[in-house]
């Protein structure tokens, strides 16, 4: 049996249709997934933590290659199927469990976890893949690298360089933490049900290092929200009604960098950003 006829087979045997608001397009393509496996370099001494297994399709493949594998899924239904496939295996764990409301210093501590052996590994589900990528940056959460498939669009503006056409604030959050970089394309026809876009495979590697130095991290996340939030009004109406400082003083700090006071900010369509700008 092929993957395709596998997840048919699973879908069919638990009675089972996609919850489109958990976001739910299972893979069905074998070599995106031996290409994800591959990218996400996972050793026998690795902590691997798959968020939204699913039916287990990627699950399979991380048991096989990882010390252990703990698997976040918030779909009760999704939690019978992935017990009776793989709860004989001793280096599988299960969390029923909205991952956006996990305490993970508590996880890594409670399973006396290795803090420089842990990989983020999924398909994401699309509905919550910023705010999920941006906890697991802001929290410090003690990962090495997060390689997910996200949504073509969202993967370009996640790996943009900053100052590029594409940036916007979530870029600069990303870059902050990591250095990033694209694995693969994947086509909508690689999932059941297909979704109405395409996918793509990034890989985000933390940082030891943040590139700039700073005292005061929120401080950097307040100017980078405040703009790009107001984009009909200029870089110096933007800061200032944002309450970043005193007009006066931004016109001089503008000036002194040689920033166009007048230049207005650009349009994003995807205007979710990262905790720290709120
Ligand atoms: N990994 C599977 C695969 O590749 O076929 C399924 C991926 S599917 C795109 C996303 C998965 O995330 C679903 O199983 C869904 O139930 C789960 N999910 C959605 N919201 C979640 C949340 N807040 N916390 C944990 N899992 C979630």
């Amino acid at each position: 049996m092929n993957l395709e006829q596998e997840t048919k087979f699973l879908m069919k045997k638990y009675n089972i249709s996609a919850n489109k608001n958990l976001g739910q397009n299972f893979l069905i393509n074998e070599e995106v997934i031996q290409n994800i496996v591959k990218a996400s370099d996972i050793s026998k001494e690795d902590i691997v933590i798959e968020i939204g297994p699913g039916l287990g399709s990627l699950t399979a493949a991380l048991i096989e290659k990882a010390k252990k594998v703990i698997a976040i899924e918030i779909d009760n239904k999704m939690i019978s199927i992935l017990k009776d496939r793989f709860s004989l295996y001793d280096n599988f764990i299960l969390l029923n469990e909205d991952v956006l409301k996990i305490n993970f210093d508590n996880l890594i501590k409670e399973k006396n976890i290795e803090k420089d052996k842990i990989k983020i590994v999924a398909n994401l589900p699309y509905y919550i893949t910023t705010p999920i990528i941006m906890k697991l940056l802001e929290d410090k959460v003690s990962v090495t690298s997060i390689t997910v498939m996200v949504q073509k669009e969202v993967a370009d503006r996640l790996t943009a360089i900053p100052g590029e056409k594409l940036a916007g604030a979530i870029t600069y959050c990303v870059y902050y933490y990591c250095e990033t970089q694209k694995v693969m394309l994947v086509p909508k026809d690689s999932f059941i049900p297909s979704p109405q876009v395409d996918s793509e495979v990034i890989k985000l590697n933390i940082r030891k290092n943040p590139p700039i130095n700073l005292k005061n991290e929120k401080r950097l996340f307040q100017i980078i929200k405040a703009s790009f939030m107001q984009r009909r009004k200029t870089l110096l109406n933007g800061l200032s009604n944002a309450g970043i400082a005193q007009k006066e003083e931004i016109k001089n700090v503008l000036d002194l960098l040689r920033i166009a006071r007048k230049h207005k900010r650009r349009s994003f369509n995807n205007r979710t950003i990262c905790r720290n700008c709120k």
